[in-house]
């Protein structure tokens, strides 16, 4: 559990630079630990200068618009570099992701939009639900995963996230290594593959991909040709390492959004940076058919893990793992 988190986001690629770097970083002034964990050196990451910076983000949260209705809210200062998105229509706006629940997310969707936001998580790993607690309508998938996921977690399981080694900046007033955890949620809809949700003028459609956790989802704008992929895909090392991670499904389902790519225009990951280009679905559903069948070896490998290089992105799987020829 404790190096499921260890720099998800750095391309490994990069962390060897990162930690040559890491004594003389001047970003993050206050609050700054000592020694800056090696990711801080990446902050902002160059992709973001493509959007601009909203003035309402804050010290925790920086808020980006993508498009007139389209908004990216991440938390560029703790190692997972979660992405949020609030997506708006005319009649309602839809939250998918909360982040880490570090933060005070709700204030921040409340200065972007008076609609009625829903959340819906990509998934119920505790960098994506943190801020369910605070939205009164909840969709999610109907898994034992999601249900177990949703009573929350305590300080224990999730205090590594809130520690210095995750951390570029100080934590958000009033929260602590020590007090830090995963509030529970009640989800109030349910969502399974297929479903559409409506928002007046934009309607997203639920994509079931089971893989990276039981209850993955994608979500897809058929009209602007938009897919949200949750940790199925973004730029960077994907992680393929948890117990519940299933190598089997993440294999169709990054084949299923593969093969949307012919009618995609934009692809979002939660993690790092806030667009990608759809061909790279395709790149990454050929890698990780290759790592799947045993046509690549592991580039880096230590007694838990095995992490495979490509391009513009990773895998990062359980050492042990089985390969299927
Ligand atoms: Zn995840």
């Amino acid at each position: 559990m404790i190096l499921r988190k260890i720099y998800r986001n750095i391309p490994a690629r990069q962390s060897l630079i990162s930690a040559l770097m890491m004594l003389s970083l001047a970003a993050c002034a206050e609050n700054t630990p000592e020694t800056s964990p090696s990711f801080c050196a990446e902050i902002p990451r160059i992709d973001w200068a493509a959007y601009e910076k909203q003035t309402i983000s804050n010290e925790w949260f920086h808020v980006y618009r993508l498009s007139k209705k389209l908004y990216a809210i991440t938390e560029p200062f703790q190692w997972q570099e979660v992405i949020s998105y609030l997506i708006t229509g005319e009649e309602k706006a839809l939250l998918f992701d909360s982040g880490n629940g570090l933060g005070d997310i709700r204030a921040i969707v409340d200065k972007i939009t008076t609609l009625p936001v829903t959340v819906l998580a990509s998934h119920s790993h505790i960098d994506h639900v943190g801020g369910h607690w605070q939205f009164d309508t909840v969709l999610a998938p109907d898994t034992p995963f999601t249900n177990n996921r949703a009573k929350g977690k305590n300080n224990a399981f999730v205090r590594e996230e809130a520690s210095s080694i995750a951390l570029c900046k100080g934590l958000p007033t009033g929260v602590t290594v020590d007090n830090h955890h995963t509030k529970p949620f009640t989800p109030t809809m349910r969502v399974e593959d297929g479903s559409q949700i409506d928002l007046g003028g934009v309607t997203l459609e639920v994509l079931a991909i089971p893989g990276h956790t039981p209850d993955s989802i994608a979500l897809l704008d058929h009209k602007s040709g938009r897919l949200f992929t949750g940790d199925s895909y973004y730029k960077g090392p994907i992680w393929l390492y948890a117990d519940e991670t299933d190598l089997a499904a993440y294999r169709s389902s990054i084949a299923r959004l593969a093969a949307l790519v012919p009618n995609l225009n934009a692809v979002h990951g939660a993690h790092n940076v806030p667009f990608s280009n759809p061909d790279e679905l395709v790149k990454v559903r050929d890698g990780f058919e290759a790592v799947y069948t045993g046509h690549k070896t592991s580039d880096e490998k230590t007694k838990t893990q095995a992490r495979y290089h490509f391009k513009s992105f990773g895998f990062i799987l359980q050492a042990n793992h089985e390969v299927t020829q």
